[in-house]
């Protein structure tokens, strides 16, 4: 009698940025994946290189999992991604519109594959793995280059009736304000993603009042970037705190839109600025609780660092893709 052995059953994630592109290999139910890789955003036609990327990480996967199977794939894009899979724009990703990643990696790989934006992976990943895990309604923003954002509502991803629900990084803020990647005018991530805190941190140099975040940047005033105005403020300077207090308030505001239109059990602020923990995180909470309509009555949400890290988009996408194998 031969008695045949099913193979663990893996999924794969790739999550496609504006610079870089991150692969995760995990079991659905794993605490930890078993793979992750990080390379350069790759060049040439897109789909022939997310297939090479998937292609890749599977074969290194089984190779240190033989015992192991990647059944699906999910693909997390920064852009607006549709329910067939479909990247119709990214402001970030020029070049790239009406791309049917999902059908043609399908056909590529002769594998499950998810397609969806990548702040809703991200958020996935901490609602299931993260910073949420536990709760049912949960926002994760993700404060990068851009912002982006994964809701879950009842326990479920909030896709909206076209796959294009949790973009608050577009959301009007002031209607005076910068132009924004997407064309339009004073978007949320103008205000509070880490280019804007770039853009407040060269402000304050312009106006003499940001020479230790100029120091940080190397005297160069044109190469001041968040890092630059997080790095000073750490180290205790009071102009670059005060820069990063006024960028919190802006954080502050959209993630409060956000408690008023969802009313979620937690926030979480991920991204690379999510780094920042509670020097970022503290005046955004103190923020909050002023701009909240009837804070007093209402419970507290809490707004928590995400723990996931840059692998959160992937790995989201990955888990995504396992569901649709149930
Ligand atoms: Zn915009």
């Amino acid at each position: 009698m031969t008695v045949s052995v099913l193979p663990d059953r893996l999924v794969c994630g790739l999550d496609l940025g504006g610079t870089k592109l991150l692969t995760v290999v995990t079991a659905p139910d794993a605490d930890e994946p078993l793979l992750v890789t990080k390379s350069p955003r790759p060049g040439g036609d897109l789909i022939v290189a997310l297939a090479a990327a998937a292609r890749e990480a599977v074969a290194a996967a089984e190779r240190a999992h033989p015992t192991g199977r990647v059944e699906a794939v999910g693909v997390g894009v920064a852009g607006l991604v549709d329910r067939g899979g479909v990247l119709r724009y990214g402001p970030n990703l020029p070049g790239l519109t009406d791309v049917a990643v999902g059908p043609s990696l399908t056909d590529e790989l002769g594998l499950t594959v998810v397609v969806d934006n990548d702040a809703t992976c991200a958020g996935w990943a901490e609602h299931q793995r993260g910073s949420a895990r536990g709760s049912r309604d949960s926002v994760t923003v993700t404060l990068g280059t851009g912002i982006g954002a994964g809701v879950t509502s009842g326990g479920v991803v909030l896709r909206g009736a076209h796959g294009f629900a949790g973009e608050p990084g577009h959301m009007t803020v002031d209607p005076d304000g910068p132009r924004c990647a997407c064309g339009r005018i004073g978007c949320w991530e103008q205000f509070a993603s880490g280019s804007a805190l770039g853009r407040m941190g060269r402000e304050a140099v312009a106006e003499g009042r940001g020479a230790a975040i100029l120091a940080a940047a190397g005297g160069d005033s044109d190469a001041v970037r968040g890092e630059h105005v997080s790095d000073a403020a750490a180290a205790g300077d009071g102009e670059a705190q005060a820069v990063l207090e006024r960028f919190a308030w802006w954080v502050a505001v959209g993630v409060t839109n956000l408690i008023h239109v969802l009313d979620p059990q937690i926030v979480v602020i991920g991204g690379g600025l999510s780094e920042l923990g509670d020097l970022l995180l503290e005046p955004v909470r103190r923020a909050q609780a002023d701009l909240l309509m009837g804070a007093a009555h209402r419970e507290r949400v809490p707004i928590v660092a995400a723990s996931l890290g840059e692998r959160a988009g992937a790995w989201g996408a990955a888990l995504l893709a396992a569901a649709r194998l149930d």
